[in-house]
């Protein structure tokens, strides 16, 4: 008699999430780049308006 084959049920919920996670990470890291590099912006327009954006938002700054 054979035992029934176990597949574990999380197989795809995990699959998902770490598909999930990999889609948090590469965005996160867009966003960074393009604040950073907003922020750190040679144009003084571009650099204004991430500062402006800062203070509308209430983050900490100067
Ligand atoms: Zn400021």
């Amino acid at each position: 008699m054979n035992m029934p084959t176990y597949v574990p049920a999380s197989t795809p919920t995990h699959t998902a999430v770490r598909g999930v996670l990999r889609q948090l990470a590469a965005a996160g890291a867009l966003g960074m780049a393009v604040l950073y590099g907003v922020a750190f912006a040679d144009s003084p327009l571009a650099h204004n308006a991430a500062h402006d954006v800062r203070h509308i938002t209430v983050k900490p700054c100067h």
